[in-house]
């Protein structure tokens, strides 16, 4: 494995008096797309809430690009390289398409540069610039958000739950592209109830189960090794 862009050691986190996250080691290589998998209530979304500064760790440590980011504020984690495309997406639903990314330049970015980057991975955004992004379907909206992360040139980008409540074929197009993003020299971590689709893109993965990551490898062997916890319900 070559130096990891983000490393996570021994992370603890609670609601209350319940500890969630009991002891997270996990290591995502410079360059790679690692999936992070597991069944309902492991602690995946939690952990991406502490790694993107939503939520406080109670013990343990983050590094992002060796510097250490635990309990670091989202604006100063963003500056070091780190975007998250939330679970549920996060769109301005009375915005058109343009709009919502065009926002982006008030934090800096040219709104050109934001449009060309949406525009060349998601064509179909371009068709769509005009329409206000609460009447688009839910894949279309992913690609929005999607294009919102990429316009801040991340070093690591963190995917919760793309697939969610979309179809199929929707969330394979959506695998392409992220297969395509990483190919740019982005380093992905997404966060994924449909294994198999994630893991067709992968270059590593792991799974979480009881509030720690229980296994971590190459697809294949995560897959021959781990298939019962991963296919839970899911493909
Ligand atoms: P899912 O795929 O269902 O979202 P997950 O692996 O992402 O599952 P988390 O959402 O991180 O898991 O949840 C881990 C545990 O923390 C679960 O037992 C859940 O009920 C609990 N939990 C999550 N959010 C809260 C909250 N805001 N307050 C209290 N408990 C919570």
């Amino acid at each position: 494995m070559s130096v990891p862009i983000l490393e996570v050691v021994d992370l603890h986190a609670a609601y209350g008096r319940i500890e969630v996250l009991r002891g997270v080691d996990l290591a995502v290589p410079k360059g790679a797309v690692m999936a992070l998998l597991g069944p309902n209530g492991a602690g995946k979304s939690t952990l991406v809430k502490v790694i993107s500064g939503q939520k406080k760790a109670t013990d343990g440590d983050i590094h992002l690009g060796g510097v250490n980011v635990r309990n670091a504020a989202p604006e100063e984690l963003a500056r070091i390289g780190l975007c998250t495309v939330p679970e549920g997406r996060s769109v301005f639903p009375n915005l058109t398409v343009q709009e919502n990314l065009t926002l982006m330049s008030y934090a800096g970015v040219p709104a050109e540069a934001v449009l060309e980057t949406a525009f060349t991975y998601f064509p179909r955004l371009l068709e769509r610039r005009s329409q206000l992004a609460g009447t688009m379907s839910g894949g279309e909206q992913q690609m929005l958000a999607m294009s919102r992360a990429l316009a801040s040139d991340p070093a690591l980008l963190l995917l919760d739950e793309l697939s969610m409540g979309l179809a199929p074929l929707i969330v394979d197009e959506l695998y392409d592209t992220v297969a395509q993003i990483a190919s740019s020299g982005v380093s992905i971590l997404c966060i994924e109830q449909f294994a198999r689709t994630a893991l067709r893109v992968s270059d590593y993965a792991a799974v979480m189960s009881g509030g720690r990551v229980v296994a971590s490898g190459e697809p294949d062997e995560i897959m021959e090794t781990m298939s019962d916890v991963i296919l839970g319900g899911a493909a």
